[in-house]
Parts: C-alpha cells; sequence; structure tokens
C-alpha cells in the first residue's frame, strides 16, 4: 500500500541553504524539519570523543550501537541530542565540519542513519534536507528538490554565519571546506550526492528566502 504522509526532499551541496528553505516550509505546511545532516554530525562528534578509528569496522559498529539521536522540536527551534545531551551548538563547530564527510562515506554509518530516518517518515508529513534524501532514504517523496549555488555566494554565506556565533575563522578555510565536504560527497561509493532523477533545480544565487520559499509550494502536488 502507498504512502499516506507527505515528504519534501531537499538534496544539495554544502552551505546552499537547504536547511534555511527546509524550515520555512515546515512551519508554513506544518510538517516535522529533519536535518539529516545534523545526524551525520553528531555521529562525527561520538566518533572524535571517544577515539573511534574509522576503518575499524568492528569499533565502528560498536559506537554506531552506542548512539541514540533524538530530535525535540519547539515552535521556535529543534535540537539535536545525542544518548540524551544538546549538541546543537557543538556540531556546528569547525572541528565536526572538518571530520563529518570522511565519517559519512563509512557504508555503517549510513545504513544507521538511513534506516533511522526512513523510520522518522514512516507515518508523518516531513522536510528532510541532506545529500541522498531524494535517492536514497525517500525516493517516492512527494516533491524533490536539488539545491545549488555559487561557490564563492555560499562560502560567504557561511563565513558570515560561523563569524556571528564567534568562530574563529577566514573565509578561505570556509571555502576550502566546502570544496572538499562536495568532492566527498559527490564521489564517495555509497549513496553519493547526485540529482534524483526526477529533482527539480533551484539554483539560489540569486533568490530570496520568500522566492525559494514560493518556488517549492509552486510544486507541490
Ligand atoms: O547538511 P550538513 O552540511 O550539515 O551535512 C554535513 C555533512 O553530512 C555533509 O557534508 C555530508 O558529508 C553528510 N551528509 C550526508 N548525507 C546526508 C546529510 C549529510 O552524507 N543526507
Amino acid at each position: 500500500m502507498g504512502r499516506k504522509n507527505n515528504i519534501i526532499a531537499i538534496d544539495g551541496y554544502s552551505s546552499c541553504g537547504k536547511s534555511t528553505l527546509a524550515k520555512a516550509l515546515a512551519k508554513r505546511l506544518h510538517y516535522l524539519y529533519i536535518d539529516s545532516g545534523a545526524m551525520y554530525r553528531a555521529v562525527t562528534l561520538y566518533f572524535l570523543r571517544n577515539g573511534v578509528s574509522l576503518d575499524d569496522e568492528q569499533e565502528v559498529n560498536k559506537a554506531l550501537a552506542n548512539i541514540r539521536i533524538d530530535f525535540h522540536a519547539t515552535p521556535e527551534k529543534t535540537s539535536i541530542f545525542l544518548n540524551g545531551e544538546d549538541i546543537s551548538d557543538e556540531i556546528r563547530q569547525m572541528h565536526i565540519s572538518d571530520n563529518v564527510s570522511e565519517v559519512s562515506a563509512i557504508k555503517a554509518v549510513r545504513q544507521s542513519m538511513v534506516a533511522l530516518q526512513q523510520e522518522m517518515g514512516r507515518s508523518r508529513d516531513i522536510v528532510m534536507d541532506g545529500r541522498d534524501i531524494g535517492t536514497t532514504v525517500f525516493p517516492d517523496a512527494n516533491v524533490k528538490i536539488f539545491m545549488t549555488a555559487d561557490p564563492n555566494v555560499r562560502a560567504e554565506r557561511r563565513y558570515l554565519e560561523l563569524k556571528n556565533k564567534g568562530e574563529q575563522i577566514t573565509l578561505e578555510e570556509v571555502f576550502e571546506n566546502l570544496a572538499h565536504r562536495d568532492y566527498i560527497d559527490t564521489t564517495r561509493e555509497e549513496s553519493p550526492l547526485v540529482r534524483a532523477h526526477d529533482a527539480v533545480i533551484l539554483d539560489n544565487t540569486e533568490l530570496n528566502e520568500e522566492e525559494q520559499l514560493q518556488f517549492v509550494l509552486d510544486r507541490l502536488p
């Protein structure tokens, strides 16, 4: 039997504004927003804290068995918890961004997160953003968006965001990190970042938030 709940899948490169758009859609449509990237960041934080070596399959599997990830949503914001601890702020720091794509390329990590994501979308209306949502997690999503934007504009936006949070960082470091993550995300073996054949491309280099929101609303079935 077909799914009854609605799913909007938003994929694309790093720092394209996927989460801003996804949050706006969730608010407008009263859907639940799920940030799949935050889940990979949570796993990365756990691996770093516990010194898990990425090429040791047994260690990785043991670590995954010890990880519990929960989202707590309020009208103001959604927080992510790792084994009961609110890690929403820590996972945005550069030491996580610098390691997350290597962790996300591990097959066992992906299998575990994809299963969790599919469970979250089993019965509720959701907007989920990430890299493989329209291709692997929900290939039957009602609407699929593939976001892109000029790499310089993306780096500039993320740089300002991090600066505002007090992070000591240069624009070059941010640009390098985005390029590095895009490279690993698009070339990894396991569900690489690629546009689903039925995803609509949204280049937001020159679109404001309201225009992006309208772009997707116009495409809802
Ligand atoms: O979306 P965000 O930039 O926070 O994601 C962080 C990283 O998590 C990405 O660079 C990518 O390596 C990984 N990721 C993934 N699949 C997803 C979402 C994120 O591999 N669905």
